[in-house]
């Protein structure tokens, strides 16, 4: 899939630029501008509900049908008119036939008869109250059970889920599996949805080798990050577009950039992020004229390079796979759901016992590897060092420490956001 056909440009060539004399940027600032600067993608599309999990509503879904159409049985049991029983033994004619699940009962029970009822069936005429089977003997024709009952026992009210013309679903949400049975419940059989959103990927580094099957120098590493954004825009339901690894060369970086704004809606960079002799892609951005650097007060993270690239966004990442990762989770899994139509995403977290100490210095919001202890408590890995890759592995979440400084002791309440909340 390509990118938009062609529109006015939506985002100015300057708009990720900090206000002068902003030097370090809090987490939540950066979050807040990524927020107010991004838009989402125009184009929409039709798609069969059935099809359509994973995508996001570009407009409202209203109810075509309540759900249930129509009053009906909670449970298998006996129906009969509330107001025809009292208290102590009730013991009531049955007629004829039954009422089931798409078979309704033709007629009309009479005042103090019953009928032998199913759960899913309309309530006959004359029937406002269902006694469970269970609670009821049967012979000849008669059915008896313990009186009083409750009116209006064991029935579900016509509507009482959905009304036909509420609003089942709100634009900007992603459908998930429960949402494709309640919009096919109410009768809503195609939706309009956002095209899924395209994004980018690219790897730089001379030290990189793109594939590990290849066999390379003491001097190359294999790239982690690529495969790594690739699986979590695959699993965040974006579409991954794998823009492959370039060396630290202003030409071959620029021409991969080329295609990959056409081919993407947004591109995601890792490595050559800093201001450093060899950080091409920052450098490069910035003779663009759109770059900004943000310092973002953060760890590990810290560089963030922002940038249009053609008028297409480049996330541009730290090269280390913790940071990258980190800066993925933290700030393109909301920018990215933005972007595809669907809502800021918040990542959830609860508080938990630390199984570790800490002393927090004051300046930087901290996000470690952790995971739950058999206790419920929350560890974390053994080493902060950003390149420790295996640490990602070992751990199911990560705990993150305030800007603030903090002294985290054992037993001390910290925050924990599971992977699963970020959709990983
Ligand atoms: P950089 O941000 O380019 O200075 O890179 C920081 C560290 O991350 C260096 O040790 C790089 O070798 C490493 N690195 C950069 N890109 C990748 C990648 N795609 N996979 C694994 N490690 C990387
Ligand atoms: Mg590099």
């Amino acid at each position: 899939m390509t990118k938009a056909p062609l529109v006015p440009p939506r985002l100015k060539n300057d708009c990720f630029a900090m206000p002068q004399g902003v030097d370090w940027v809090k987490v939540d600032e950066a979050l807040a501008r990524l927020r107010e600067i991004l838009v989402p993608i125009a184009e929409v599309e039709t798609l069969s509900t059935a099809r359509a999990c994973g995508r996001v509503l570009a407009q409202d879904c209203v109810a075509q049908r309540s759900n249930p159409p129509a009053p009906n049985s909670a449970v298998d049991g006996y129906g009969f008119a509330h107001s025809a029983t009292g208290e102590g033994v009730q013991n009531l004619p049955l007629v004829e036939g039954r009422a089931a699940a798409g078979q309704p009962f033709g007629g009309a029970i009479p005042h103090g008869s019953s009928v032998r009822i199913l759960t899913g069936a309309i309530l006959p005429k004359g029937v406002d109250t269902v006694v469970l089977e269970e609670d009821c003997a049967t012979i000849d024709g008669r059915v008896a059970f313990d009186g009083p009952v409750k009116a209006g026992a064991n029935t579900r009210e016509a509507g009482e889920d959905v009304s036909e013309g509420d609003i089942a679903l709100q634009a900007g949400h992603r459908l998930r599996a429960p949402d494709i049975a309640l919009l096919s419940a109410v009768g809503i059989g195609e939706v309009t949805v956002y095209r899924p959103l395209s994004v980018g990927v690219l790897s730089t580094g001379d030290e990189l080798l793109p594939d590990p099957k290849q066999v390379g120098g003491l001097h190359n590493i294999y790239d982690a990050n690529r495969p790594m954004l690739l699986s979590l825009i695959e699993g965040w339901g974006f579409q991954p577009v794998d823009l492959g690894h370039v060396r630290d060369d202003a030409a071959a970086i620029r021409a991969r950039l080329d295609e990959g704004a056409i081919l993407a809606d947004v591109i995601l960079t890792s490595g050559g992020a800093s201001a450093g002799d060899e950080d091409h892609v920052s450098r490069l951005l910035k003779n663009t004229g759109s770059l900004s650097s943000w310092r973002i007060a953060l760890k590990p993270g810290r560089p963030l390079a922002l940038a249009l690239w053609d008028e297409t966004p480049v996330f541009g990442f730290p090269g280390n796979p913790v940071a990258a990762f980190v800066c993925a989770l933290i700030f393109a899994r909301p920018a990215l759901s933005l972007m595809s139509g669907g809502a800021w995403q918040e990542p959830h977290g609860f508080m938990v016992p630390a199984a570790f100490s800490k002393a927090k210095k004051p300046g930087r919001r901290e996000y470690l590897r952790a995971r739950l202890n058999a206790d419920g408590a929350v560890e974390v890995f053994k080493s902060e060092g950003s390149g420790r890759i295996s640490g990602l592995s070992w751990a199911d979440g990560l705990v993150e420490l305030p800007d603030e400084a903090l002294n985290v002791e054992p037993g001390m309440p910290v925050r924990f956001l599971p992977y699963t909340g970020f959709g990983v």
